[in-house]
C-alpha cells in the first residue's frame, strides 16, 4: 500500500470471456505498491489473459481494474496514458528489428512521451546500464543473445516511467544458460521497490523474490499465499498436483 493505502494494482470481480470459454472468473486481486506477487498455474489457467487485461490489451466483460486508484478507462488518450502506467515484458522480446538497442529503449518515450532526443537518450542509455547493456547500444536486436535481447526489453518498458511491472513469462523462450541474467535484472528491480506480477515456472525466483504467490487454475485464483507457505503446504488438490509435477 502507499501511504493513503491505495492498491498499486486492484482487480475486482472481473471477469473474461473468449466467446464460450469463462477464461478469468471473478478476478479479485489487489497489490500493494513495492509488492512483488509472482502468478503460478498450468497452461490455459488464464495467467496471460490476466496480465493482458491489467494492460488493456484486452477488454474485460465485468468488473473492474484501477492502477494507482484510478480506473482503467476502455479507450482514447486516457487509456494511452495509464497503459504507459503499466510496462510489460513478453516471453518474445518483440524489439524492433531495424532499431538499434539505444533506439528501441528510446522510441516510445519519444513518440508518445514526447520526450526530447537528448533527454530520452539520456534516461535510455542510463536504463541499459542498468540492465547491463550499454555497451551493446548500436547493435540491432538480431547481433544480441536472447538474453541481452530480453534485457533490452525490460530497459524499454522500463523508460516510461511505469509505476507497475509485468512479466509474463520472460525467461520461457530463453537458452538455460541465460536465465539467470534476466532474472537478476529483475530480482534488483523487486529490491528497488518496484510493484511486480510476474507469470513465470522459475520457482528459484518465486522463493527468492516473491512476497506472494498465486495459483491459478481455470480461470480462477485457487491460492494466494507467502511463497513459503505455497511451496511448503498448498491447500488445494490442484496446486498439490501441479507442485507435484514441477518440483
Ligand atoms: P496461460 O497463460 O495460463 O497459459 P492463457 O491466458 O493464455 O493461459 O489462456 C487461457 C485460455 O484462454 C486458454 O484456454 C486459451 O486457449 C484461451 N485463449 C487465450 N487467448 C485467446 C484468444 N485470443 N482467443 C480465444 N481463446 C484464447
Ligand atoms: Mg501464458
Amino acid at each position: 500500500m502507499t501511504e493513503t493505502g491505495t492498491p498499486m494494482i486492484r482487480m475486482a470481480a472481473v471477469d473474461k470471456h473468449f466467446g464460450e470459454l469463462h477464461v478469468l472468473k471473478d478476478i479479485n486481486l489487489e497489490v500493494a505498491a513495492g509488492q512483488v506477487v509472482v502468478v503460478l498455474g498450468p497452461s490455459g489457467s488464464g495467467k496471460s489473459t490476466l496480465c493482458r487485461t491489467i494492460n488493456r490489451l484486452e477488454p474485460i466483460d465485468g468488473g473492474e481494474i484501477a492502477i494507482d486508484g484510478k480506473a482503467l478507462p476502455a479507450e482514447g488518450k486516457a487509456l494511452a496514458g495509464l497503459r504507459a502506467d503499466v510496462g510489460m515484458v513478453f516471453q518474445s522480446f518483440n524489439l524492433f528489428a531495424h532499431k538499434t538497442i539505444l533506439e528501441n529503449v528510446m522510441l516510445a518515450p519519444t513518440k508518445v512521451r514526447r520526450q526530447n532526443k537528448a533527454e530520452a537518450e539520456k534516461n535510455a542509455m542510463r536504463l541499459l546500464e542498468r540492465v547491463g547493456i550499454a555497451n551493446q547500444k548500436d547493435k540491432y536486436p538480431a547481433q544480441l543473445s536472447g538474453g541481452q535481447q530480453q534485457r533490452v526489453a525490460i530497459a524499454r518498458a522500463l523508460a516510461m516511467g511505469p509505476k507497475v511491472m509485468l512479466f509474463d513469462e520472460p525467461t520461457s523462450a530463453l537458452d538455460p544458460e541465460m536465465v539467470n541474467e534476466v532474472l537478476d535484472v529483475m530480482t534488483t528491480l523487486a529490491k528497488e521497490g518496484m510493484t511486480m506480477l510476474v507469470v513465470t515456472h522459475e520457482m528459484g525466483f518465486a522463493r527468492r523474490a516473491a512476497h506472494r504467490v498465486i495459483f491459478m487454475a481455470d480461470g480462477e485464483i485457487v491460492e494466494d499465499a507467502t511463497p513459503d507457505d505455497f511451496f511448503t503446504n498448498p491447500t488445494s488438490d490442484r496446486a498439490k498436483d501441479f507442485l507435484g509435477k514441477i518440483l
